[in-house]
């Protein structure tokens, strides 16, 4: 009897749908128009971004639009060393979740136009818009800094 077969490659692919519902639908058209809009909680007060049609905190149904700034502050990031398939930017580059000026929850998109190790929690940054924008957050290409002071204290608690 031959030896069992303990490996073999099998390429898979899965494509797939998912409605945006009527919170992500606006949030996308708002992309699509250069605008980002939130949605704040009618019980807690608080702007979430992206919205979600809920808040995540109290579970309550969210439906008062609010337009953000497309400037905010790094709370968290990481940064990408590591070739993989589907990569599209040059190594390294950096993602952050950042805190839009008047949010009360973060956005992750990517930063660019400056060293990865000069990033840091704290740092401002601002959008940089695609000039074509589709309804997706791809119409942000990324954020870079605004060179204003690092803006700590504004973050603490979101990290
Ligand atoms: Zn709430």
């Amino acid at each position: 009897m031959s030896d069992a077969v303990k490996l073999f490659k099998a390429p898979i692919r899965l494509e797939y749908t998912i409605p945006a519902g009527r919170a992500t639908s606006r949030f996308c058209r708002g992309l699509a128009s250069g605008r980002l809009y939130g949605q704040r909680c009618p019980e807690c007060k608080k702007v979430n971004v992206p919205p979600r049609g809920a808040c995540p905190t109290c579970g309550v149904p969210t439906e008062e639009e609010v337009l953000l700034p497309d400037s905010g502050t790094i709370t968290t990031f990481c940064i990408i060393n590591i070739a993989f398939a589907a990569q599209a930017l040059e190594l390294p580059y950096a993602c952050a979740s950042i805190l839009l000026d008047g949010a009360d929850s973060t956005l992750f998109h990517l930063i660019q136009e400056v060293p990865v190790a000069e990033i840091r929690m704290g740092m401002r940054v601002r959008a940089v818009w695609a000039e074509n924008k589709l309804a997706s957050l791809e119409a942000i290409r990324h954020f870079k800094p605004t060179g204003e002071p690092d803006a700590l204290a504004s973050i603490e608690g979101h990290f």
